[in-house]
């Protein structure tokens, strides 16, 4: 299996900014002073010099070449047998869907499976923004937790809030209420819900691939004690996961001082992973007060910690989420 991230950032869709772009600017073309590119007056832009600069580009981290991301969750699983499964519809939906009507959904011969963690603003603002929501023909299973799954999309489409109603969307929409912790499939992928603590209530996902290969999404989530006993069911849940997505707003400081804001750090994340032996652990959902330098300063905070705490174990690899990053199990697992 593979899981592209279309947005990453949490709470808040969060553009990058004139200053941050033009720090980024600094540091490339401090860096860049050692090309060997074309000075005569009668240079252009094309051809090998535009190749040296992208390959120089190329070569650089996601935080200098470009940026971690703005866009609220949303994430694709893509198991081998083709299904389309959607998690979460945060701004970052609305470039799925683009890419996405360039096939079947553009003739209205699309279907999606999309699974909702919960319906926070950030986790639900882009499906108004969907282009296939709105073309007839098209099928859009929404599978989720909530006993009201299908009243809380419809009343982001209130005139008070958007223009376009939910009956008038042409796509066949229908909303299934799951239980947790009860397996069911989407084609060949196994699924499994399990509840996490967030206010409103929040749902993770466990999808399991044909190969046995495990890829968990769970965003949202405070874990206030890390006794053994408070986290078990979850290190449960996690257990041998090849990749867990998971909720790493805060650092470690504030995730224990904004107790029920409903959110964790990178730091617990580790701990957790290491314990529920998980291959990789990914930073997701990041606070938009924090810059990409942050974010990369974080992932690096929490490596050296999980030196401090591996006695010997199998190392967890553990990556930031940034828009447009693929991971695929079978490469990540060895
Ligand atoms: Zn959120
Ligand atoms: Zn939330």
């Amino acid at each position: 299996m593979k899981v592209k991230f279309w947005g990453v950032r949490g709470s808040l869709p969060t553009p990058l900014t004139s200053p941050e772009v033009r720090k980024k600017l600094i540091s490339a073309i401090w860096k860049a002073r050692s090309l060997s590119l074309d000075n005569s007056p009668e240079a252009k832009l094309e051809g090998e010099q535009t190749d040296i600069i992208s390959a120089f580009l190329d070569s650089l981290p996601i935080e200098e070449r470009g940026t971690i991301g703005g866009n609220t969750p949303c994430v694709q699983i893509i198991p081998d047998d083709g299904e389309l499964i959607i998690v979460d519809c945060g701004s970052g939906l609305r470039a799925l869907g683009s890419q996405l009507m360039q096939d079947e959904f553009g003739l209205g011969e699309g279907k999606a499976s999309i699974f909702l963690s919960h319906t926070h603003w950030d986790h639900i603002c882009g499906l108004p923004f969907f282009t296939p929501i709105f073309i007839k023909g098209n099928r859009l299973n929404f599978y989720g937790g909530h006993d009201n799954l299908e009243d809380r999309l419809r009343s982001q489409h209130n005139p008070w809030h958007f223009p376009v109603p939910w009956n008038v969307l042409g796509a066949d929409k229908k909303c299934v209420q799951i239980s947790p912790d009860s397996p069911f499939n989407i084609g060949n992928t196994r699924v499994i819900m399990h509840e996490l603590s967030h206010p409103g209530r929040c749902f993770s996902y466990r999808f399991e691939g044909e190969d046995g290969d495990v890829i968990i999404y769970a965003s949202d989530a405070e874990y206030k004690h890390l006794q053994h006993s408070k986290v078990a069911e979850y290190i449960e849940f996690f257990q041998n996961a090849d990749i867990l997505i998971f909720d790493t707003q805060y650092t470690l400081t504030e995730a224990l001082a904004k107790e029920d804001w409903g959110h964790s750090s990178a730091m617990i994340g580790i701990e957790m992973a290491m314990e529920a032996n998980v291959r990789n652990l990914v930073m997701f959902h990041h606070e938009p007060t924090y810059d990409d330098e942050k974010i990369v300063s974080l992932c690096k905070k929490t490596d050296q910690y999980q030196q401090i705490l591996n006695n010997n174990s199998l190392k967890c690899n553990i990556h930031i989420a940034y828009e447009g990053l693929v991971l695929t199990t079978e490469n990540l697992s060895g």
